[in-house]
């Protein structure tokens, strides 16, 4: 089946859903096409989803934009109400968003958490929607008699372009809060990961409120060129060329567009850490969804004294972890998902082999059926020129450097194009503290690593290359999509233009 609209593009030979949906955007397809997509585990395209036309697009932006004035009327509490009823309608339809995440990831547990990060997303934008009231009249301190208000105005029509590592939550963490916000929304998932689209579309149709209001529409690059074109302002999360491009082509329309790109995060382990725990943490922090997410531990600095130690320590704690093949169900991690990121493992070591580094633990891409795979790969005697150290990674190398000082550690840290986040072990908090505020990036974890995939509360930008615009955690992650209005009233006479007169 191939069909124009939204999650109904998906080819599956098991469901027919959403060729309704699909029929009811328009006859116009004369320039969609058709993509294929892979299953990680087995390697073989057996699944295809077809992309909008750009009629097609167009009319799903009309549509979206003219139903959203309704949606803005309704306030936060009647949008907050609908989305918990999506949310329970994407509960009654777990088994099915896991099984397609499942196929299109190769991981079973984590397909189940990025349905709960939809609760989440939920629960965050609600605690901080309060903050968004409109709020009474104040009165001027300068003028007293003029009193003004403000109206927070959201964003018609936003679009989220999302990436392939977590294709659910890193759709959904735009999404919501735009939703709650008072925007309609456009998400287009990564087209290496595009089958949980159906499924959630189908959640969609169970709500019905939010018909034209929330679209997943399959597509690549294109499709997100085509959607920067239509919306008002532009979520992408995804690497930082494509992010150039997407900032470029906003510039042009003059929308905004927050940018989540790459990251190369660094970990420093100083004397007197728990050894134990560093490594416990690297090792997490690293290898976690095989090192495919943007806040992966990529560089790890280790005071020289406690270096060998440590090493020896995350060496063995590496060595452990299982593939979940052949069982989906058992194992640590699944496999990498998108081919040509093999590629770039593949070259990193070999770049760090060739120039003298230690392959301590994994090191080969491996072939379990048809699928591609690479254990945790502790990597020693690094130095700063090789690819691994510099270069965005998004697999599971764990490359350990000793360094002398404070001073060296926090300039190798900050030796790099990226800023998206950091970690810093030491022996207490404020110790650690005191080294994260030398860092030049977002979030920095003290005695742990990579805390914001569990910890969303904190307002944190991305640095450097890394990203673009406000925080998409805490409260700015719900104010970055409402526009701030101002209502102006004299409460006097309006002055007459001699008031300005330049007479003495
Ligand atoms: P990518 O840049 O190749 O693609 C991301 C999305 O952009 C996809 O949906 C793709 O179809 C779309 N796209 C491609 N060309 C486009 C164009 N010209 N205009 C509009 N959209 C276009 O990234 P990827 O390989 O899917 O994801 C991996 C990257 O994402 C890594 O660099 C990773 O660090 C980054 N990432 C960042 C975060 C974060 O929060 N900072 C989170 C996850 C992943």
């Amino acid at each position: 089946m191939t069909s124009g609209a939204a999650a109904s593009q998906i080819s599956d030979p098991d469901s027919g859903a959403g060729q309704d949906a699909a029929q009811a955007i328009g006859p116009n397809r004369d320039d969609s096409r058709t993509l294929q997509v892979r299953d990680p585990r087995t390697g073989r395209f057996d699944s295809s989803v077809q992309t909008p036309s750009s009629a097609d697009l167009s009319v799903i932006a009309e549509r979206a934009r003219n139903a959203q004035t309704a949606w803005r009327d309704l306030g936060f509490e009647g949008r907050i109400e609908i989305m918990r009823r999506f949310c329970q309608a994407l509960e009654a339809r777990r088994a099915e968003i896991v099984a397609a995440l499942e196929i299109d990831t190769g991981r079973r547990r984590i397909a189940g958490i990025e349905i709960d990060s939809v609760h989440g997303a939920l629960a965050g934008a609600a605690a901080v929607a309060p903050m968004f009231a409109t709020p009474e009249w104040q009165a001027g301190r300068a003028a007293p008699h003029i009193k003004h208000a403000p109206q927070w105005l959201a964003y018609p029509l936003v679009g989220v372009i999302s990436p392939w590592n977590f294709p659910l939550l890193l759709s959904m963490i735009d999404a919501m809060p735009a939703l709650i916000a008072g925007s309609a929304v456009i998400v287009k998932p990564s087209e290496v990961t595009p089958r949980f689209a159906a499924p959630v579309m189908a959640a969609v149709a169970d709500t019905p409120e939010l018909a034209d209001i929330l679209t997943f529409v399959t597509g690549d690059g294109p499709t997100g060129q085509a959607l920067v074109d239509l919306a008002n302002c532009i979520c992408f999360t995804g690497s930082v060329a494509t992010g150039r491009r997407v900032a470029v082509q906003a510039a042009g329309r003059l929308i905004p567009a927050f940018l989540e790109l790459g990251g190369k995060d660094p970990l420093i382990v100083l004397e007197g850490a728990d050894l134990d725990e560093a490594a416990t943490a690297a090792l997490r922090g690293c290898a976690l969804s095989t090192g495919q997410a943007c806040q992966s531990i990529e560089r790890i600095y280790v005071a020289r004294s406690i270096h060998d130690d440590f090493l020896a320590r995350l060496v063995a704690l590496a060595s452990q972890v299982r593939l979940n093949w052949p069982d989906i169900s058992s194992g640590d991690i699944g496999p990498i998902i998108f081919e040509r990121q093999a590629e770039i493992l593949r070259g990193q070591i070999e770049d760090a082999r060739e120039r003298g580094a230690r392959i301590l633990t994994g090191g080969e891409i491996e072939t379990h059926g048809g699928g591609l795979w690479l254990r945790p790969t502790v990597i020693a005697d690094v130095d700063h020129d090789m690819a691994v150290m510099r270069d965005e990674t998004f697999g599971p190398l764990l490359p350990v450097m000793a360094f002398g000082d404070e001073d060296e550690a926090v300039r190798l840290a900050n030796d790099g194009e990226y800023g998206l986040s950091g970690a810093v072990f030491a022996a207490d908090i404020e110790q650690a503290a005191r080294i994260g505020r030398q860092i030049e990036a977002g979030a920095i974890s003290l005695n742990d690593a990579a805390l914001t995939t569990l910890f969303y509360e904190a307002g944190k930008q991305s640095f450097k290359a890394s990203g673009l615009g406000p925080s998409r955690m805490g409260a700015d992650g719900l104010g970055r999509f409402l526009r701030r209005k101002a209502l102006i009233a004299n409460t006097a006479q309006p002055l007459p233009i001699q008031a300005f007169s330049e007479d003495a």
